[in-house]
């Protein structure tokens, strides 16, 4: 098989964890591999944070502090990770070259007291590259063949969108053209997250972004499969935390993972494997704790099993407003204005409804967005159209997700019904036409109780 595997920040948080790692692509060698490694656990928000304060402050202090903290994580993570002492030396020179770059580049930001979102790219690469030296000297010292390269080494070329850069259309071809007569050879190990103008000048694609590498490369190479290795079991059908019987799902959609993602279950976001979907390559989310475990597997399209619904989702820190108004029956052009105004205010909408009397508009947003959008909603409805603006942040929502309750009747009754049978008030509900899930709000105090009964009522504590 022809693989791509991805690891995380999480899954290469330290020496011991890097050695692990390459003890497991170890157990896949006879396949043909390629490797995409992202920053260890931390790195890029640090880096970030300390390069716009480094930009803020202008103190040199700053850029020492976290130079001394990379050297020493980075240097240490080497000593555990790579036992052979002379891999180590040179994994270890090119850590220090790196490092000092790094700290040329901090210096210069110091100075000049700012840092441009190309600057911030150049710094946030350092991450990744300081990652995969160490991984790959890992996975030789334990006798495999390996290289690490850059992004843009690996063929990964964009334009210039510093912070959120695409690939160009060529990208496709030339990282196949790279990569694929390095993969008959050894395991190459390529820096997630990072890639290049064709400059040369470096870019990234956006945070979290080295999912994207990985889907990228196996869509480029023509994967079997792309396996992301994360510290998690796969995707589960709620949040263990509150429902102790969650369970991981064998087998997913792209669909289903976009509605889950967008309803509070951030294993995989649909961005970062839409490639890998376009080009029909399986996704699988596995552990790296735990690599025996089957982990889920995403596939573009699922035939309807029995399982109509497949997980409970529940999003916190929300809040309600509720738009009424006598004026707005049969007004053209509420909706519009509502909505326009709350984009123009960069206001993010989770949820919309609207009574078919018209005289109600409910939307649900983010609560660290409630008073940008009654601000706006307030000035674009001066003359008295809207007369009632009300709101509650002390509510959750809660999504049902499975793209087979489609055309399936009675889904909408047994979530319902489920409710009222635990005594809870539903405030507002909504279901997207295309039935993918049915999403509606209750008070913040309901919300677990709401979350357990759903999971029980469609059984997904049971084996798929
Ligand atoms: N290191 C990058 C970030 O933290 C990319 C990634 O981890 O996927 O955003
Ligand atoms: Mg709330």
């Amino acid at each position: 098989m022809r693989l791509v595997m991805k690891f995380g920040g999480a899954s290469i948080a330290d020496g011991e964890k890097i050695k692990w790692v390459a003890e497991l692509i170890n157990r896949y060698r006879e396949h043909e591999l390629v490797v995409v490694t992202s920053a260890l656990k931390d790195v890029t928000d640090h880096l970030l944070e300390r390069a716009d304060r480094v930009a803020d402050s202008g103190k040199l202090e700053t850029v020492q502090e976290l130079i001394a903290h990379l050297r020493n994580l980075h240097n240490d993570a080497a000593d555990i990770a790579i036992s052979d002492e002379t891999i180590r030396d040179q994994v270890s020179d090119e850590l220090d070259t790196r490092i000092h770059e790094l700290e040329q580049a901090l210096t210069g930001i110091c100075y000049l007291g700012e840092l441009t979102p190309r600057s911030r790219d150049y710094i946030s690469s350092y991450g990744e590259l300081l990652a995969a030296p160490i991984l790959s000297g890992a996975m030789r010292s334990i006798g495999m063949p390996s290289i690490h390269l850059t992004g843009g080494e690996a063929g990964i070329l964009t334009n210039s969108k510093h912070g959120a850069a695409k690939p160009l259309e060529t990208t496709y071809e030339r990282v196949c053209r790279k990569l694929v007569p390095l993969i008959a050879e050894c395991v190459p190990v390529v820096a997630g997250f990072i890639a290049e103008e064709e400059s040369g000048i470096t870019t990234t694609l956006g945070r979290g972004g080295s999912d994207f590498s990985a889907s990228l490369i196996g869509a480029a190479i023509h994967a079997d499969e792309i396996w992301f290795w994360k510290e998690v079991s796969g995707i589960m059908t709620s949040d263990p935390k509150i429902v102790p019987d969650a369970r991981t799902i064998p087998q997913v959609s792209y669909i289903e993972v976009m509605e889950l993602s967008y309803f509070g279950a951030k294993v995989l976001h649909p961005r970062a494997i839409e490639p890998a979907i376009r080009h029909d390559i399986p996704v699988r989310v596995l552990n790296t704790f735990d690599p025996d475990f089957a982990g889920t597997l995403v596939v573009k399209d699922q035939e309807q099993g029995r399982e109509v619904v497949k997980a409970v989702t529940v999003i916190e820190k929300i809040a309600l407003i509720n738009i009424s108004g006598a004026g707005m029956v049969g007004t053209i052009g509420v909706a519009a204005r509502v909505f326009g105004a709350l984009a123009d205010a960069g206001v993010n909408i989770i949820m919309i409804s609207q009574g078919s009397s018209e005289a109600n508009i409910s939307i649900v947003v983010e609560e660290s967005h409630l008073n940008l959008a009654m601000d706006a909603i307030g000035s674009e409805f001066r003359n008295g159209l809207v007369r009632e603006l009300t709101t509650n942040a002390d509510v959750c929502a809660i999504t049902v997700v499975g793209a087979g309750m489609a055309g399936i009747p009675g889904v909408a009754a047994r979530v319902f019904t489920a409710m009222g049978d635990n005594n809870i008030n539903v405030i507002m509900i909504s279901q997207g036409s295309s039935e993918h899930n049915i999403s509606f709000v209750v008070r913040s105090e309901d919300a677990k109780k709401a979350v357990r009964a759903l999971h029980s009522e469609f059984g997904l504590g049971h084996s798929f």
